[in-house]
């Protein structure tokens, strides 16, 4: 997790970006306005700590032109309760907001609530696979082309922790550790058959092929 850290108070700087290296975080600290500007463009944080009071300029007015060209959250620092009037009257685009005093462990908690709401925005890719056959594991579903083929769970289970790295050889014992949970010397029939299955449904024995005496790998078959 990328953190910019804007705060003119070097002491306070010093003790945030402390407990937020020991929760594993990086933290990019600007003591300016100006430095937080380019900061944001350069740095590309994740979430943005943002003092109001800083030495040129108004932190609102900050988060504002950041707002210009980044969707990244900002949590606004406050030292007072006028300040987080103006805040909250100004809707400026801040997600949320803490005061100081502040304890570590509600910064952590404030970060780790608007990261996550960020993350809701944007869901992770949910496919993989190759060009034509791509792996979609939210709705368990398998296309060729853009046609679905329609596979057991197994199958699809199968097949889907083979393309997730075209070209690497898996072993036999890792496949069925990973797809069947077992490794008992008579699943390996049920494998080859499985296998068997998935290569006529995507019309081609070439997609899986057999490394002999190690495995299997996924390979793209041209169209
Ligand atoms: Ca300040």
């Amino acid at each position: 997790m990328k953190v910019l850290l804007v705060e003119d108070d070097a002491a306070i700087a010093q003790s945030v970006t402390a407990s937020l290296t020991n929760a594993g975080m990086t933290v990019h600290h600007s003591a300016t306005g100006t430095e937080a500007i380019v900061a944001a463009k350069e740095f590309v944080p994740e979430v943005i700590l943002m003092d109001l009071g800083l030495p040129d300029m108004d932190g609102l007015d900050v988060s504002k032109s950041i707002r210009e060209f980044s969707s990244t959250p900002i949590i606004i620092v406050s030292a007072r309760g006028d300040e987080l009037d103006r805040v909250l009257g100004l809707e400026l685009g801040a997600d949320d907001y803490v005061v100081k005093p502040f304890s570590q462990r509600e910064l952590l908690a404030r970060i780790k609530a608007v990261t996550r709401r960020g993350h809701d925005a944007v869901p992770p890719e949910p496919t993989h696979g190759s060009v034509r056959v791509l792996i979609d594991e939210r709705t368990h579903s398998a296309t060729l082309d853009g046609e679905e083929v329609v596979l057991t769970a197994k199958e699809f289970d199968l097949l889907s922790f083979l393309s997730s790295e075209p070209g690497v050889v898996f072993r036999r014992n890792d496949i069925l550790e990973h797809v069947w949970d077992t490794n008992w010397y008579g699943t390996t029939k049920t494998l080859d058959a499985h296998i068997a299955s998935i290569r006529k449904k995507l019309g081609s024995p070439d997609w899986i092929q057999a490394v002999r005496g190690v495995g299997f790998k996924f390979v793209e078959v041209p169209k």
